[in-house]
């Protein structure tokens, strides 16, 4: 078989694999996320004499996910220091020279999920991350979502719950989805961290109404067979129940699937590839690059 690279580069840490097109993983490290020069030395010597036939990467956003564009490869608005304008996959040519696959972390997750995990299957999937700060990520016909570059549906406006005054965190929207529900806001607005809320704590209450409510867009604009959710705040498994609930309250009968109703258990699930679905995701990327080649 042959062995295919994977970086899933995140805010806080990269996490690089080595694996073959079946999904499996034979390897992986994961070190923090500094500057660029610093972490692409990792990356390297990681890779040095591995001696992959192609790598994909799954990255944190936004990103330039266009071939042909510009800035094709690119990090490119993110306010995290250093990485802004990136030309992340560039830097991972000029060393290795495979075919690279690149794409935003949460569509390699879906491509993950879709391939090998809890979506295996089915012709479509949506995977969203509630961490750090909230992304998502679709395969619909075999496909990753791409347009003008790549979706950006942790920013969508939600209806606000009557009982929340907080302000929201986003530096771009304020109370956007990932200002009111991603981890750090569930930090800020009851001064505790997400995982030290108990599970009866009326945050979660919030937080399910909050992701039912974005679910309910996915739902209604994509059509997704399946919505897998990850990323730490998910950890919190009673979400699930709740927030299944809220999203069959929210669209009132009116779009008609048994997945909807009977078997929404199986409609909104976990990773069925826990927390390798990143990293098989940058293989499957890797995968997909080499076909194309
Ligand atoms: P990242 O998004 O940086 O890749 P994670 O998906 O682990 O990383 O998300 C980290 C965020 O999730 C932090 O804001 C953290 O407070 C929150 N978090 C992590 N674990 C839990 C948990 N068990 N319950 C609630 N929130 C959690
Ligand atoms: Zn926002």
């Amino acid at each position: 078989m042959r062995v295919l690279g994977a970086i899933e580069a995140g805010g806080t840490k990269f996490v690089c694999g080595i694996g073959h097109e079946d999904g499996s993983i034979i390897d992986r490290v994961s070190f923090p996320t500094t500057r660029p020069e610093e972490t692409m030395a990792e990356v390297y010597r990681y890779f040095e004499g591995k001696n992959v036939e192609a790598i994909g990467i799954g990255s944190f956003g936004p990103i330039d996910p266009i071939p042909g564009s510009p800035t094709y490869g690119y990090v490119t608005t993110t306010p995290k220091p250093y990485w802004g304008q990136f030309n992340l996959v560039g830097a991972v040519r000029d060393k290795i020279d495979v075919p690279i696959g690149f794409d935003t972390d949460v569509n390699g997750a879906a491509l993950g999920e879709y391939t090998w995990g809890a979506a295996r299957g089915l012709d479509s999937c949506l995977y969203i991350t509630v961490g750090t700060g909230i992304g998502a990520g679709a395969v619909v016909g075999g496909r990753l979502i791409h347009g003008l570059s790549h979706p950006e549906m942790g920013h969508i406006y939600v209806r606000r719950h009557p009982d929340d005054a907080f302000a929201g965190t986003c530096p771009y929207h304020g109370d956007c989805l990932e200002g009111l529900a991603a981890g750090p806001a569930l930090g800020q607005r009851w001064q505790v961290p997400g995982a030290e809320l108990g599970p009866d704590h009326p945050a979660w209450e919030i937080e399910a109404h909050y992701l039912a409510h974005a679910l309910m867009s996915y739902v209604l604009i994509l059509s997704p067979q399946k919505i897998v959710m990850g990323g730490g705040v998910m950890k919190q498994s009673h979400l699930f129940p709740l927030i299944r609930a809220k999203l069959q309250d929210l669209l009132k009968g009116y779009v008609q699937h048994a997945s909807l109703t009977a078997d929404i258990d199986s409609f909104v699930v976990p990773p069925g590839l826990g927390d390798n679905a990143g990293l098989a995701g940058a293989i499957g990327l890797a995968a997909m690059a080499l076909a194309q080649e």
